[in-house]
């Protein structure tokens, strides 16, 4: 029997964009030695951008991938584009100065800009839709959110931004949980795996050689780094990990930095145009406040992609959709009566302090890497891609330099007591939520 008979997680989860996409194209393994600049390890958002930012430079790259391109978070995740990175940029004040938090808020909304002119400039087919509300659970969100408004005004943002109160919340979104909301223009939402498609093809034409099932499984290290999969090896000068939540033990150093979390989406039967006009009138994408947020849009062809939920048993649910259903209809109650077509999960990578962990090694300066973007990683991966490049290729990079200046903990415990230690201190958060 052929290996990956027994390895169905292989090919893509069986999500609704898995379902939907733009063909997927098999490309080959790596086989035998192959010598490049630069060799990316991950065939997700961060890998597919530093690559294709690298070749626009006019370096070499090799990217592989263990699965198929987009098989991770990136393929299929809520598809959200939400300005911004990291979260409570000011606690950085004290390393990176005032100015530096204000480059990296810029960067944030930068950051969102670049998803915008990849679709443009290449073209990519992935229903890329504007318009997004953060929702407000209790009146305290509503305070955070003027705080929002007023900020993006003083870094000149230049997309509308608009303050709802509890009456007005109808116009957003047809249930009655929330108290309120922050309407911005300038964030949305896409399929993110035809995304990833179009941009590994994009980075193809530009010259880089892409190449699925082909885990990485050892890294000789040194100022030529030798990367071995099963059947080939990369010899390169320069090497970026961007394997985020799925890194393993790879590279220990930086696994332990970050926590392995499962978020869960439902997709719903495709509704009529009335039932989703109800549920979205503006088809905007739409996220709350809480911990253990809820994420939810329109799909294209008008089916509700509900998500949520944050697991860190390291054990998906048995079965998503009797564990996600529940939820959709405490918010949407009047779709009792509509049937679930799609169930899927992915792992998100969270950071002690939740900013993106962009930088090189201490120890190993030809190596660099891009994780932790705590659940908002589709901008986030973007500006990750350009800085890794802008620094890699020797442009000054003011930007890599303020993201590795910030430190990040390693969770203690190792792999087995970190999961337990996330769980305890959502917890910990969500009790306070109750106050
Ligand atoms: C269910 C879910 C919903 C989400 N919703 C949103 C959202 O709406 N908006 C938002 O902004 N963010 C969201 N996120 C987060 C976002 O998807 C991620 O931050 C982002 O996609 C991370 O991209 P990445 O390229 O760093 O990692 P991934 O996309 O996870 O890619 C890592 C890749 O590395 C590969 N890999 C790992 N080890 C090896 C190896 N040894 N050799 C070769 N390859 C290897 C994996 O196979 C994988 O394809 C969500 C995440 C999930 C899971």
């Amino acid at each position: 029997m052929n290996a990956r008979a027994h390895q169905p997680a292989l090919n893509h989860t069986a999500s609704y964009y898995a379902a939907s996409s733009l063909p997927q194209p098999e490309l080959a393994a790596l086989k035998g030695e192959v010598l490049a600049d630069v060799c990316v390890v991950g065939g997700g958002f961060s890998g597919l951008n530093t690559a294709l930012e690298l070749a626009e430079r006019g370096l070499s790259v090799v990217l592989l991938e263990a699965h198929k391109i987009g098989w991770g978070a990136s393929g299929r995740n809520g598809g959200q584009l939400i300005r911004g990175v990291g979260h409570g940029l000011d606690q950085f004040t004290n390393i990176i100065g005032v100015e530096g938090v204000r480059q990296m808020k810029l960067m944030g909304l930068e950051a969102v800009e670049i998803v915008r002119q990849r679709v443009e400039r290449f073209q990519i087919p992935c229903d890329l839709t504007w318009g997004y509300c953060d929702l407000a659970n209790k009146p305290r969100d509503l305070e955070g959110f003027a705080e929002d408004a007023e900020e993006l005004r003083s870094l000149g943002y230049r997309y509308e931004t608009r303050l709802l109160q509890a009456n007005e919340m109808h116009t957003v979104v047809g249930s009655t949980r929330y108290v309120g909301g922050l309407i911005d223009m300038g964030s949305g939402h896409l399929h993110p795996l035809n995304l990833a498609l179009g941009e590994a093809a994009a980075a193809q034409r530009l010259g880089v050689r892409l190449f699925e099932h082909s885990a990485v499984t050892r890294i000789d290290y040194g100022p030529e780094v030798k990367v071995h999969a099963a059947e080939g090896s990369v010899r390169a000068k320069t090497l970026v990990l961007g394997c985020n939540a799925y890194l393993n033990n790879l590279n220990p150093e930086l696994s332990g930095k970050i926590l392995p979390a499962g978020s869960y989406i439902i997709a719903t039967e495709p509704l009529s145009e009335e039932q989703a006009h109800a549920l979205l009138p503006q088809n905007m994408a739409v996220c709350d406040q809480r911990v253990a947020l809820d994420y939810y849009r329109l799909s294209a062809d008008r089916r509700l992609l509900f998500g949520g939920a944050c697991h860190y048993s390291g054990r998906d649910p048995k079965d998503i959709a009797a564990y996600m259903r529940p939820k959709m209809l405490e918010v949407f109650p009047q779709l009792s009566a509509v049937k679930i077509d799609y169930q899927w999960g992915g792992m998100i990578g969270i950071g002690a302090n939740r900013l993106p962990q962009i930088g090189r090694l201490k120890d190993q300066p030809n190596v660099y890497y891009a994780q932790a973007y705590s659940g908002h990683g589709v901008n986030a991966t973007h500006l990750a891609g350009k800085l890794l490049a802008e620094a890699i290729s020797g442009q000054h990079s003011g930007g890599f330099d303020l993201f590795a200046k910030v430190p990040h903990i390693t969770f203690p415990g190792g792999k087995h007591l970190r999961s337990p230690l996330l769980a305890l201190g959502m917890l910990w958060h969500r009790l306070k939520e109750l106050r």
